[in-house]
Order: structure tokens, then sequence, then C-alpha cells
């Protein structure tokens, strides 16, 4: 006999684990089935988190580099800027005490909130079934709701194949133990810029190369032009327009052919070519189309058996006091969310700050499927 829960949640990153805590909360037996061995995430494990940790290292490099200018005294430094270097096994070993101090305090609001935290891989099976094929292996039913929460991972483009060793992602360049001498970025979005910040400050040559007009293009104009004279004032390089056409990894470097904006072709060598080209949606292990959802794009669901139309997820229907029709529904978080026609006449920044309010308001909203069950209320209330 599978075991059986009101809520499964699939996946324990942000989405899903700030899911699965409500759930609880609201009276529901829930459980998260999660295939990594820590709870988090892309952001507590080698997104958000992580990335912030060695930007403040960086920082902290930077104000020992400028010790004098920052006001502060080294007993030791002279008079010009101190001689420093960075310790990055030192780096690594901090940045990872915050990353499993925060993991932990999941772990104990999973605990607190009486979540079962199931270790595996999940697949649908269709009417509420849920299989972990890999890790703790099982069978699980959802009374009432299965939340697919399994988020994205890097995705690259033809022509520049990742092998994790000098063509990397984000992944990879959050572990790495050494500064590189020279980096490549392709793609200049959160990600690429962020790294490019961290890298340079750390002390490595970086050349950024971005296929569209400007940095961060997916900003307003402003934003771009502002970043563009900052990275130039660190020196970092820029090339706008340009389209990697391959990357090869030799070893010890990586050789890139690009076309510039004006046409010509060059080849750029650099330690490391990090692909930061933007993000897949993590279906495929899913059985997602198995269980009876049409798919589109990876991601979102077309119509389907077992779920209704995401047009039916605006807030009002949302809440707990309109109850739907009878079915396990499926619900998708995390994945890129749709924007509604009026936001998408606005401007880029402000259909940005929809996006991000639709996803924030998302994360906080739980559906309900059952008509002849009454609406849960929290506990306690
Ligand atoms: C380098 C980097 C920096 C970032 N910085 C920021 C930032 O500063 N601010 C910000 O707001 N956002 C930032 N982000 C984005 C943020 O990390 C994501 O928006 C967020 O993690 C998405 O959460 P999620 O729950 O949808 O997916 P994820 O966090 O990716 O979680 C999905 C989870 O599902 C699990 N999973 C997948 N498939 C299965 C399966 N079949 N069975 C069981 N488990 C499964 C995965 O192991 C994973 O733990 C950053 C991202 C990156 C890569």
């Amino acid at each position: 006999m599978p075991q059986e829960y009101d809520v499964l949640v699939i996946g324990a990153g942000t989405g899903g684990y700030v899911a699965a805590i409500r759930a609880a909360q609201l009276g529901l037996r829930t459980a998260v089935v999660e295939k990594q061995k820590a709870l988090g995430g892309t952001c507590l494990l080698w997104g958000c988190i992580p990335t912030k940790a060695l930007l403040e290292h960086a920082h902290a490099l930077k104000v020992v580099q400028q010790a004098r200018e920052w006001g502060v005294s080294i007993a030791s430094g002279g008079s010009g800027a101190a001689a420093v270097s960075i310790d990055m096994t030192q780096v690594h070993a901090r940045k990872d005490r915050i990353v499993n101090g925060l993991t932990k305090g999941v772990e104990f609001l999973f605990k607190k909130n009486k979540i079962d935290w199931i270790k595996g891989t999940a697949r649908l099976t269709g009417n509420g079934g849920v299989d972990v094929f890999e890790g703790d292996k099982q069978g699980l039913k959802a009374r009432r709701e299965i939340i697919v929460a399994t988020g994205s991972t890097p995705r690259s483009v033809p022509g520049v194949a990742i092998d994790h060793e000098r063509i990397i992602t984000s992944d990879d360049a959050i572990h790495l133990r050494e500064v590189p001498k020279t980096v490549a970025i392709m793609g200049s979005g959160a990600v690429g810029v962020e790294f490019a910040s961290i890298f340079r400050r750390f002390g490595s040559d970086v050349t950024i190369l971005e296929l569209l007009p400007r940095l961060v293009p997916v900003e307003d104009d402003a934003v771009s032009i502002e970043l563009a004279k900052s990275f130039r004032k660190q020196g970092i390089t820029s090339h706008t327009g340009a389209k990697v056409t391959g990357a090869t990894a030799t070893a010890g470097a990586v050789a890139i052919d690009v076309q510039l904006a004006d046409g010509t072709r060059q080849q750029i060598r650099a330690d490391y070519l990090l692909v930061a080209t933007g993000r897949a949606p993590v279906t495929t292990e899913l059985n997602a189309e198995g269980a009876g959802l049409d798919m589109e794009k990876g991601y979102r669901i077309r119509s389907s058996r077992t779920s209704r139309p995401r047009k039916a997820l605006s807030p009002r229907s949302a809440l707990p006091d309109r109850p739907r029709a009878r079915s396990t529904t499926i619900t998708f978080r995390g994945a890129p969310t749709a924007i509604p026609r009026s936001a998408a006449s606005a401007s880029p920044s402000r259909r940005r700050a929809r996006a991000v309010t639709m996803c924030v308001s998302e994360r906080f909203r739980l559906r309900f499927s059952d008509e002849r069950r009454s609406p849960v209320k929290p506990t306690g209330s």
C-alpha cells in the first residue's frame, strides 16, 4: 500500500519547501521528495546564498587591498596597498558553513511542522500517485495535491558542450577551488554578471561575451549603461553583440570561437568558459506526459486529465473558501511564470516586478480540489 499524504511536494527548493511548510501549517499531512542530500535547492546549495557568500569574500579582499582608503589600519601593512591574497580553502569552508546552517534551518522547520522528507527522485504515476524510484524507493499517494517544484538547471547553446571541467556552469563555478587566471563568461544575465564580479574581484581577467547589444539585456537600458561603466572601471572586458559559435576544451584551457558585433571572427583563449546562457526546466525525469499531463516547452501544462489549465490559477480562485471540482490537481511551481497581457505591455522593469510578485504570491497559495471538504483553517486559528 502506498504511503498516503494530503500534499506531496516534489523538490525542496525555495518553491517546494515554502509550499510544504505552509501546507503543514494549514493542517495538511505533507511530505517532500528531494533527490539532493540537503534541503534548499538551487538557491541554498548553488545559487543565491553561496554566490552572495563569495561576493562578500571578494569585497573583504577589496577592503584589505585598499585598507588605507577604507580607513582600515593593518599593523604590518606598510604605506601603499597591502600585500594580500585570498585563501580559497578558507573561503569555501566559510561559504559551506553558511550553506549548511541554512539547509539545517529548513530541516528544523520540516521537523517542527511534521513534514516527512523522503530522500529520493520522484516521478508521477497518475491519479495522485508518485513513485520514488531512486533513494528511499517507495510508492506515495496524494489525497489532495501534488506540487511539482523541480526547478531548473543550466542550459547551453548549440556548438558549446558543457564538460564541467573547462566548459562549466554556475553549479561548477561555485565549487572552483582556484582563482582562474582568465575566465570567459558567455551570457550577461544575472548569473553571468554576478560571477564576472566575483572572479574579477578575486583577481581573474574576465571577458563577457553577450549575444544581445547590451549587458543584462532583460533589465532597463539605464541599468545596462551603469553596469557597463562599472565593469569597464573594474577592468572587465565586455563584448556585446558577440556570438559564440563554438568552444573546444583542451588540457588546462578552452578555445572559444566568437563572431564579434562588427562581423570579425576571433578565437579567445581562457582557463574556463562559464556558460550562463539561461536555464531549462527539470521535468524530464517526472514522467509528466506519462501521467497524463500535456506539456508545452517542458514545463507548462497545456491541458490534462489531472490538472486544470493555468488560467484557473487566479489568486481569488486559489483561496481555500472557493472550493474546486473534485480531482487531484498538480501545481507547477518555481518554473517561469506566464506574464498577463496587461503586464506584457508595461516597461521591462514593471513586467519583471509583476512576474516576481506573481511568483511570490504563488508561493503562499494552496489549491483545494475537493468541494465536499470544508476549507482548511490555519492550525491554531
Ligand atoms: C548562481 C545563481 C544565483 C542566484 N541568485 C539569486 C538571488 O540572488 N536572488 C534570487 O531571488 N534568486 C537567485 N537565483 C535564483 C534562485 O536560485 C531560483 O529562483 C530558486 O532556487 C528557484 O527555486 P525552485 O524551488 O523553483 O527550484 P530549485 O531551487 O532548483 O529546487 C528544485 C529542487 O527539486 C529537486 N528535484 C528536481 N527533480 C526532482 C525529482 N524528480 N525528484 C525529487 N527532487 C527533484 C532538485 O534537486 C532541487 O533541489 C540564483 C540562481 C543561480 C543559479
